[in-house]
């Protein structure tokens, strides 16, 4: 049976996402999935894979009949048309993605990706049937200054816009504090509790209260084995978005199976 989380009757998943970010060619990806998908043949967590555009096709080719979903790390907010180097969710979709990546932090921070942007990609998403995992979190310096619930609360407000109840239920929210992003650096599980709390809460004032319950809140920033089921004890922490350790299928695997692991300190 799929693991759940219960909370006043609604029913969430636990999802444990992979961001491959810009690693693995397809003989690397291919090979990765070879040797992770034996370590993860008892579990019955929701994995979700966000691999590069080039492996998505092989990877779903590779994971049929597991429990493995592959999604894309982006895509433009457009249908199609005149925009060199970018790509579409229908194309990202014919080939197999079920999930993209919106907003991530690099994405925001590099590319000079906006609130608004991310909002009109959401929507594209949700128009070409792709399910979107978005990401928030405030900078070092925005959390030094205790702005985090301000910047949080309008990249919600923003990136959502427009959103309805129905498809917000659908949605993915990954919050990342930007200083915790391979850095090894990672706010205690209480505080990272309270700030999905408030998440969770922010979601609640601005879209139902049914949604707010079953929106689906992960964590990412310096998830390791070792820490995983510190995170995943939090009431609301739904699963956790993984960098860095989902490019080892052993590391990955062990986040994966969180339940078996002994928790160090
Ligand atoms: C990420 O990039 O989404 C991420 C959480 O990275 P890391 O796990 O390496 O901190």
């Amino acid at each position: 049976m799929e693991q759940i989380r219960m909370a006043k009757q609604i029913v969430r998943p636990c999802v444990i996402a992979g961001n491959w970010k810009m690693n693995k060619t397809i003989t690397e990806a291919t090979r990765f999935i070879d040797e992770f998908l034996p370590l993860i043949e008892k579990s019955t967590t929701q994995i979700y894979l966000a691999v590069p555009f080039t492996s998505i096709q092989p990877v779903v080719e590779k994971v049929k009949g597991s429990s493995v979903i592959v999604g894309a790390q982006n895509m433009n907010d457009a249908s199609e048309g005149a925009f060199t180097g970018e790509i579409a969710a229908i194309m990202i979709k014919e080939v197999g993605a079920q999930f993209v990546i919106l907003g991530h932090s690099e994405r925001r921070h590099i590319f000079g990706e906006t609130n608004e942007f991310i909002n009109r990609k959401v929507k594209r998403a949700y128009a070409d049937g792709l399910q979107p995992i978005v990401c928030i979190g405030e900078t070092r310096e925005q959390h030094e200054a205790g702005q985090t619930q301000q910047v949080l609360t309008q990249q919600l407000k923003e990136s959502l816009a427009g959103v309805n109840a129905a498809q917000m239920q659908k949605t993915i929210i990954a919050y990342e504090p930007v200083w915790a992003i391979g850095t090894g650096i990672t706010p205690t599980p209480e505080q990272a509790q309270e700030v999905h709390a408030f998440c969770r809460q922010v979601v609640l004032d601005n879209w139902t209260d049914k949604t707010s319950l079953s929106v689906v809140l992960l964590y990412g920033g310096s998830v390791k084995p070792d820490n995983t089921k510190l995170f995943m004890e939090q009431t609301d922490i739904d699963g956790v978005l993984v960098g860095g350790a989902s490019l080892s299928p052993i590391s990955f695997a062990q986040i994966v199976n969180y339940q078996n692991a002994t928790v160090k300190g």
